[in-house]
C-alpha cells in the first residue's frame, strides 16, 4: 500500500519513482500493490476556493484544466484522449444547477476532481512506460460512515469510512486485475450514492483504510520530507527525524498539528495491526519514520507542533456560582451545532474551549450562530485566530521540572489556555497566532538544552533536517584533539586545570579584527583575565573592557604601558569610589543611570562619558544572560535619554558614546545591526556622540551540531549600517567569542558509580571549577582523553565532587564503556567564564592554569 502526496505526483521524474517503487514492492513480496494518489500540489487549494465561492470560478477552472493539459504533454500523453472526459466533467460542474447555491454535495464532487485528474494522468503514464497498472475509482471501495451528531458539513466534507468489510468485499477487490492498481485518496462514497470527502489532507487516511481493509504488509506514506520530525522541519531546520514511533505517539503528533500525517490515518492501521512508514519521494533511499505497535517506549518530549486558526470560545456563567448543569448546558449547544470541542479549561464561573479548524468548519457564520445560541446561557467571548502549541511525548507530567526554559519562553507571551491531556501524552499552550511567529525554533532548542527531549537516544532520534538537506558540515577538528599528548602530560602535574591554546585565541581575534566596519574592539576581560591571554589580545589590536576596580587594577598591572584611551570601565551598581578611581586613571567611563549623576555630581562634573542604554528588549542563550528589558538591572531606558542629557548638561558632562548590550549567545546576525540603528537614531538627537558601542554577545557553537557564528554575514550587516551613519565610530565588546574555544578543563575521573540504572562518572572538576552548567544549564562537550581511541558508546551523567545536587557537568553523555577512575577527562570550550567564575566552595582549591603557545 503506497500513498503519494501532492508534491510527489506533480513532476514527471516523481512518477518514474512511483512506477519503480511499485514494481519493486510487487516483485519483492510477490504481492499486489495499491497506489493511492493526491491531487497535483495546489489543486485542492484552488478547488476549495471555487467551492467556497471565492474569486472567478470559471477562470480558476480553466487554469486548472490548462495545468493538467500541460502536465499531460510533459508526460508525453495526448491530453484529449487521456483527459478529455475528465475535463468535460470538471467544466460541467460550473453549469450544474447547484452551482449558484453551492450545496455540500456539489462541493464534494468538485473537490474530488483533483484526485480523479491526477490518478487518470498517472495511470496513463505508468501504462505508457510499460508497467502493468490498472485504475480504479476509490468511491467503489470506500463508503462513508454516518456518525452521531455530525453536522451537514462534516457528513459530506469531513467523513470517516467503514473500516471493516466482509470477505465478499475482499474477494471482489482481489478479483481486479492487473496486480498493480492506482486509485484516489481523499474521496469516498456517501450513503446517497454521491461523493463524500475525507477532509483536507485526507489521502493519507484513504491509504490507511485500504491498508487496514486489505491487511496490507505496510502502509507507506510518500511525501516531501523523509519522515515525521520533532517539529515541522520547514519552520525548525534543527528538527530531528523521528526514526521509530509507536501508534499513540504518532497519533498525538499528527493530531496536534504535524500535517505530514492526517490525524485519522493512524487508527485504522493501529486497529488492524498494519505498520506505517513515512518516506520521501525525492530521497527514496532514506529509511524515514516507522510507526508500529512494537516501538520501544522512551520517555521524554518527542515533538513540538503547532496548529493555527484555532478558535477559543470563552463562556462566563451569568447564573449562580458553580451552578449545577452549566457545563451540560453549554456543551449541549456545541453538540447541536455539530461542533467538536478540542481543549477545555474551566474555573468556577468560566469554561473556555477550543475548536480545531481541522475538525470543524469554523467560519464567521458558524461562530455567529454558535455565539447567539450560547448567549442564552452565558456571556460569550470568541478569541481568534489563536495558535495551539503542543509538546508531545510520553510521561509529560514527570517532565515538568525540565521545562523551566520552556515556561520562560512562554513567559513573554500571553497564554490563553494551558491544557494537559489525560493520557499524559501532551501539554498544549494556546496563544495569539501573531505571538507564535518564530517561537517554535526557540522552544525546540530549549527542549533539547533542558534534556526534556532526549535527542541522544539514537533508537528514536535521527539526523536533523539541516543535516539531511545540507549534509554534515565538516567542522574543523578542535585544537585539543591535535594536542592530546601535551594535554595528557600537563594532567600529570595535577587536576583540575585549565589549558588555553593561543593559536585558537589569535584566530578568533583576527577574524574580528578583519571586520572593516568596526573601528574599535574592546575585549571584555571578565570572560577570562589570564595575563598571557590579555597580552595576546592587546597585541592583536584590541582594547580592554573592565567592569570593576579589581579588573582595572589588574589590567594596569599586567600591561603598565597600555593607553588609558584603550580601556573602558563599564560597571554595574558600582560604588562611588570606583567611578572616581576610573576617571583618575583616564579611562573611558560608562554610566547607565541618572541617579549616579544626581548623587555624586562632583565625580562627574566636566567629564566626558559613555552612556549605556536599555533598548527595551533583551536576548540571549539563557534567561540569566539577558541584559535588556524591564526585568534587567542594566541600562538607562531609552525614553529617559532626554532627562539624562539635561542632567548631564547641568554638570557640564559630555556624552561622547552610546552603548547597548542586550545579552549573550545571540544567534541572529541581524541583532547587532538593529542595535546599531537604534543607537544611531538616539545619537543624532544628542549631537555630542562620537562612538556607538554595540556590545558583544557573539555566540559560540558549544554543541556538536551548532552552526559556528557567521562572521561574514555579521560583518556585511554592520558594513551596511555603518554606511548609513558614517559619522559614528563603531565599537564592539566581545568576550566569550575570543576565549571560549581556546580553553579546556582537564580533570580526572574520581569514581564511576551505577545507581539504579543511572551511571555517573565523577570528576575532580565540578561546579567550583566550571560553574556554567550549574548556573545556566550550559552545555559543554566532555571527552575521555585517556581513551580517545575507544568508541563513546555508554551513557553517563558527568558529575563533580561538590556536595550539591546541581553539581552536574553534563547529563546523558556518551563516554567509552571502559571509563574508570584515574582517566584524564576533558571538558571543552571552557575558556570563557570558566576560571573567571571558579571558586573554593567546599574548600576545594582553585584549578591550575596553563597556556600553550
Ligand atoms: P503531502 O502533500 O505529501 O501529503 P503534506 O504537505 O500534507 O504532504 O505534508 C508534508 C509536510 O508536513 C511537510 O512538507 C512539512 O512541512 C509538514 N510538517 C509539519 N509538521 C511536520 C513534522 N513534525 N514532521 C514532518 N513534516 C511536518
Ligand atoms: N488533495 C487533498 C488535500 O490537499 C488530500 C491530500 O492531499 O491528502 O487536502
Ligand atoms: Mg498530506
Amino acid at each position: 500500500m503506497l500513498k503519494f502526496g501532492g508534491t510527489s505526483v506533480s513532476e514527471r521524474a516523481r512518477w518514474d519513482t512511483i512506477g519503480r517503487l511499485a514494481q519493486q514492492r510487487a516483485d519483492e513480496h510477490a504481492a499486489r500493490v495499491l497506489v493511492v494518489v493526491s491531487a497535483l500540489s495546489g489543486v485542492t487549494n484552488a478547488l476549495t476556493a471555487v467551492a467556497a465561492g471565492e474569486g472567478d470560478a470559471s477562470a480558476a477552472i480553466e487554469a486548472l484544466a490548462q495545468r493538467h493539459v500541460d502536465f499531460a504533454r510533459e508526460l508525453d500523453l495526448d491530453p484529449d484522449t487521456v483527459l478529455g472526459e475528465r475535463i468535460a466533467r470538471l467544466r460541467a460542474l460550473l453549469v450544474d444547477p447547484r452551482f449558484e447555491a453551492r450545496p455540500y454535495d456539489w462541493q464534494a464532487e468538485l473537490l474530488a476532481q483533483g484526485e480523479l485528474l491526477s490518478s487518470t494522468l498517472g495511470a496513463a503514464y505508468l501504462g505508457a512506460q510499460g508497467l502493468d497498472f490498472g485504475w480504479c475509482d476509490a468511491r467503489d471501495w470506500l463508503d462513508a460512515l454516518a456518525m452521531p451528531n455530525q453536522n451537514a458539513w462534516a457528513t459530506r466534507l469531513s467523513v470517516n469510512c467503514i473500516d471493516a468489510r466482509d470477505d465478499a468485499w475482499r474477494r471482489r477487490f482481489a478479483s481486479q486485475s492487473p496486480r498493480m492498481l492506482l486509485t484516489q485518496g481523499f474521496i469516498a462514497r456517501h450513503a446517497d450514492g454521491r461523493t463524500a470527502i475525507l477532509g483536507r489532507g485526507g489521502s493519507d487516511t484513504s491509504a490507511a483504510y485500504f491498508g487496514a481493509l486489505l491487511s496490507a504488509r505496510r502502509v507507506e506514506i510518500w511525501t516531501d520530507v523523509p519522515g515525521m520530525f520533532t517539529a515541522n522541519p520547514r519552520e525548525v531546520p534543527d528538527a530531528r527525524l523521528l526514526t521509530r514511533l509507536d501508534y499513540s505517539e504518532a497519533q498525538e503528533i499528527a493530531t496536534t498539528g504535524a500535517r505530514v500525517l492526517h490525524p485519522r490515518s493512524i487508527k485504522p492501521c493501529r486497529d488492524a495491526g498494519v505498520p506505517m512508514a513515512i518516506l520521501d519521494t525525492q530521497r527514496p533511499d532514506l529509511p524515514g519514520t516507522s510507526i508500529d505497535g512494537e516501538a520501544a517506549t522512551v520517555p521524554g518530549v518527542k515533538a513540538i507542533s503547532r496548529r493555527d486558526g484555532v478558535v477559543l470560545v470563552s463562556m462566563e456563567s451569568i447564573g449562580m456560582w458553580q451552578q449545577v448543569g452549566f457545563l451540560a448546558d453549554v456543551f449541549e449547544r456545541f453538540r447541536r451545532h455539530g461542533l467538536s470541542v478540542d481543549l477545555i479549561g474551566s474555573s468556577e464561573t468560566n469554561v473556555t474551549v477550543s475548536l480545531d479548524p481541522g475538525e470543524n468548519l469554523v467560519n464567521t457564520d458558524v461562530l455567529a450562530e454558535l455565539s447567539a445560541d450560547l448567549a442564552q446561557v452565558c456571556k460569550v467571548k470568541v478569541i481568534t485566530p489563536c495558535a495551539a502549541i503542543t509538546l508531545v511525548g510520553r510521561g509529560m507530567r514527570s517532565l515538568l521540572h525540565k521545562l523551566s526554559e520552556v515556561w520562560a519562553t512562554f513567559g513573554q507571551e500571553r497564554v490563553h489556555l494551558i491544557s494537559q491531556s489525560s493520557n499524559d501524552l501532551n501539554l498544549t499552550f494556546v496563544i495569539d497566532e501573531a505571538d507564535a511567529e518564530g517561537l517554535l525554533p526557540e522552544l525546540h532548542a530549549a527542549l533539547i538544552d533542558s534534556g526534556a527531549m532526549p535527542v541522544q537516544d539514537a533508537g528514536v532520534f535521527g539526523p536533523s533536517w539541516r543535516q539531511i538537506v545540507h549534509g554534515h558540515r565538516v567542522r574543523e577538528a578542535p585544537w585539543w584533539m591535535r594536542r592530546r599528548g601535551e594535554l595528557l602530560e600537563l594532567a600529570q602535574a595535577g587536576t583540575p586545570r585549565y589549558v588555553y591554546d593561543l593559536p585558537t585565541l589569535r584566530a578568533r581575534a583576527r577574524a574580528l579584527a578583519a571586520v572593516e566596519a568596526v573601528d574599535r574592539r574592546f575585549y571584555a576581560i571578565k570572560a577570562n583575565a589570564h595575563p598571557v591571554l590579555l597580552r595576546a589580545i592587546v597585541d592583536e589590536g584590541f582594547g580592554l573592557e573592565c567592569v570593576s576596580r579589581g579588573e582595572l587594577d589588574h589590567v594596569f598591572d599586567v600591561l603598565p604601558r597600555i593607553d588609558p584611551a584603550q580601556v573602558l570601565f563599564t560597571p554595574s551598581f558600582a560604588p562611588r569610589n570606583e567611578y572616581a578611581g576610573a576617571f583618575a586613571r583616564g579611562v573611558t567611563v560608562t554610566v547607565d543611570n541618572i541617579e549616579a549623576l544626581q548623587r555624586w555630581p562632583d565625580v562627574f562634573r566636566g567629564r566626558s562619558l559613555w552612556l549605556r542604554l536599555d533598548l527595551g528588549r533583551g536576548d540571549g542563550h539563557h534567561a540569566k544572560v539577558v541584559t535588556g528589558g524591564v526585568a534587567s538591572k542594566f541600562g538607562l531606558p531609552a525614553p529617559e535619554l532626554e532627562r539624562f542629557a539635561q542632567c548631564a548638561r547641568a554638570l557640564d558632562v559630555r556624552i561622547t558614546g552610546l552603548h547597548a548590550h542586550l545579552g549573550s549567545g545571540i544567534l541572529a546576525p541581524s541583532h547587532w545591526r538593529e542595535v546599531h540603528a537604534d543607537l544611531a537614531g538616539l545619537a543624532d538627537d544628542l549631537g555630542t556622540v562620537e562612538t556607538l558601542d554595540i556590545g558583544g554577545g557573539l555566540p559560540v557553537p558549544y554543541k556538536p551540531d551548532a552552526e559556528p557564528f557567521d562572521v561574514d554575514a555579521w560583518a556585511s550587516g554592520l558594513a551596511g549600517i555603518k554606511a548609513a551613519w558614517p559619522r559614528y565610530r563603531l565599537a564592539i565588546e566581545p568576550g566569550r567569542f575570543l576565549v571560549a574555544e581556546c580553553g579546556v578543563v582537564l580533570a580526572r575521573a574520581t569514581q564511576v558509580v551505577e545507581k539504579q540504572g543511572v551511571r555517573r562518572v565523577g570528576l575532580d572538576a565540578g561546579m567550583h571549577t566550571l560553574m556554567r552548567p550549574a548556573l545556566y544549564d550550559a552545555w559543554h562537550a566532555v571527552h575521555n582523553l585517556s581513551r580517545s581511541d575507544e568508541t563513546a558508546d555508554t551513557r553517563a551523567d558527568v558529575v563533580g565532587p561538590i556536595c550539591e545536587s546541581g553539581d552536574v557537568i553534563g547529563t546523558a553523555r556518551m563516554l567509552p564503556a571502559g571509563t574508570v577512575d584515574g582517566d584524564v577527562m576533558l571538558v571543552a570550550d571552557a575558556g570563557a567564564y570558566g576560571f573567571a567564575m571558579a571558586n573554593t566552595y567546599n574548600l576545594r582549591p582553585l584549578p591550575q592554569q596553563d597556556v600553550l603557545e
